[in-house]
């Protein structure tokens, strides 16, 4: 099946409507991480095009505010039909372009549906609140109004779920959406645009043109949309290298942010933990997605107590872990996106051992042609944290580490750049509570007997520090694409100022 990939993802893609020649012969060339295999050649826009496209978002933007937001809404409970519809198709097309398992892949697709889901309901809970005022005869309140056009630039490991956590909320919000894709997976792009164009075409006139784009391409594109005043909004998701980017030049404009930047997630297992179950979530949050997810669980801090009980039990998990092809097998871990992400992960390793780590796991497999990077995931014990531990590395690696006191693994725990996931295993009240409290984990995910990754669409997403301070998805993310106006109303015959100010003429 591998040597057939290029022509079943074209098979694939014609099943979204979308011709060959759309995605192929382009100098844009991506690949499936899954062999290697060059499964596409797409021409990107240029800063002409990108300019045109959020021209033409704009002009969407002055119809679509002033549509009804429960109508909106109704655009959105299309587009959650038509993922129903789609969903196993660009379920495979996830895997294929960013190399996760099937049920992985799938698992992203129900996120989105899951998004419109809960947009649709929002659509008609975009409230402001009514606040008691200190003038006689007078109203004041809040009014939420849309923002303008959102501009979406998202990474590779979550190729269309980001889109969605962006799109569902921002349509119904009423900003049209301007989307850069990951240069590593254009197509699943192209796919879910072809999904939201046939919501599109049953949802009917009210519509602009122009209300959701997709632009191919790479930094530049991304840029683009950066610097271009009409875009209100940029959500950019990525490394912390980009966000330093683009952080300032939106700030430079005064435009707005939504930065979910990299993650350094670790877990804390206390004296008192379930070990059985620490050691499945821990298992899924370090390996799962080989490593590749923002969420993953990078460190981990063990009590002393138990540290001989659960290391080499994690230990085995980690030699036993299926690595391979997912569309060939069952495999639970598929493979590194590109040979920089196996570089990189080779570095890291490199650095734990001169750092005085001890590495298990972490070589290459055969597996599928030379192309392909697969690889055992790493478990490092570290005698501290130091060296490579403080940085996200993107990969599967997990550097653990003793602990004997419990602030002192807060400590360590909160002493990275990053602030996007944590979890900790505990059955003692005391320190579940401790770890959730101010003076615990300073991430924006904080996690009790569960791992860190594997987050539900309902709770606001995002982390704090170097990921970024953004938030998306559930709660109410969907501040973010609305301006807020407090308006005060005087039915009053008379005009009493605020604070008692007299300014009598
Ligand atoms: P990346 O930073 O290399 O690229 C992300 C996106 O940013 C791509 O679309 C890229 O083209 C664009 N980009 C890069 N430089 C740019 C610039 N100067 N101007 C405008 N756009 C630019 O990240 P990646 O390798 O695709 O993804 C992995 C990273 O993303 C990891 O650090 C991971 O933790 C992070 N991530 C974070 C979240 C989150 O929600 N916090 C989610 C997924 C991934």
């Amino acid at each position: 099946m591998t040597a057939a990939l290029p022509a079943s993802t074209r098979d694939l893609m014609a099943k979204f409507g979308i011709e060959a020649a759309i995605f192929t012969g382009g100098p844009m060339a991506s690949f499936s991480p899954l062999t290697g295999e060059q499964i596409a050649g797409l021409t990107p826009a240029t800063e002409a095009e990108t300019n045109a496209a959020i021209d033409r978002a704009h002009e969407a933007f002055l119809k679509w505010r002033s549509v009804p937001a429960p109508r909106r809404g109704e655009l959105v409970r299309l587009l959650g039909e038509e993922l129903r519809a789609a969903k196993d198709d660009l379920g495979r097309l996830v895997s294929i372009e960013a190399g996760k398992s099937a049920s992985e892949g799938l698992g992203e697709v129900q996120e989105m549906i899951d998004i419109c889901d809960f947009a649709v309901g929002l659509s008609r809970q975009l409230y402001g609140l009514t606040i008691a005022t200190e003038r006689p005869g007078h109203r004041m309140m809040e009014t939420w109004h849309p923002l303008g056009v959102v501009g979406i630039i998202s990474a590779f490991n979550f190729p269309v779920a980001v889109w969605s956590w962006n799109a569902a909320l921002a349509l119904v919000c009423g900003d049209p959406v301007v989307w850069k894709p990951s240069e590593k997976t254009p197509l699943t792009a192209l796919a879910s645009q072809a999904i939201l164009d046939r919501a599109l075409k049953r949802f009917g006139a009210d519509a602009p043109e122009g209300l959701s784009q997709v632009l191919i391409g790479g930094a530049d594109v991304g840029n683009a949309l950066v610097v271009n005043p009409k875009v209100a909004l940029v959500s950019a998701t990525g490394s912390t290298r980009m966000g330093r980017i683009v952080g300032p030049k939106v700030a430079e404009r005064f435009g707005r942010t939504i930065l979910e930047l990299g993650g350094n997630n670790a877990g804390i297992v206390t004296p008192s933990a379930d070990l059985d179950m620490a050691l499945r979530a821990i298992a899924f949050g370090a390996m799962g997605t080989a490593g590749q997810r923002c969420t993953t669980m990078r460190r981990l801090f063990v009590h002393e107590s138990v540290y001989d009980t659960l290391v080499p039990r994690l230990i085995k998990a980690y030699a036993s872990v299926s690595v391979g092809n997912v569309l060939e097998t069952q495999a639970l871990v598929g493979p590194l996106i590109d040979k920089d992400a196996y570089d990189g992960m080779q570095k890291a390793l490199e650095a734990a051992k001169a750092a005085g780590g001890t590495v298990h796991g972490g070589a290459r497999q055969p597996v599928g042609p030379d192309t392909a990077y697969y690889v055992k995931p790493a478990l490092v014990e570290m005698p501290s944290q130091t060296g490579p531990v403080s940085q996200e590395t993107f990969a599967p690696i997990l550097y653990v580490m003793k602990y004997s006191d419990f602030d002192q693994a807060i400590g360590m725990h909160n002493a990275v750049g990053a602030g996007l996931s944590s979890s900790i295993f505990t059955l003692d009240m005391r320190e579940m509570e401790s770890f959730l409290s101010a003076a615990g984990s300073d991430c924006g995910i904080a996690n009790v007997n569960i791992g860190t990754s594997g987050a539900e669409i309902g709770g606001a997403f995002g982390g704090e520090k170097e990921t970024g301070g953004g938030r998306e998805s559930g709660s109410d993310a969907w501040r973010a694409y609305m301006r807020r106006a407090t308006n005060t109303v005087n039915y009053s015959r008379a005009l009493p100022l605020a604070q008692g100010v007299v300014f009598d003429i």
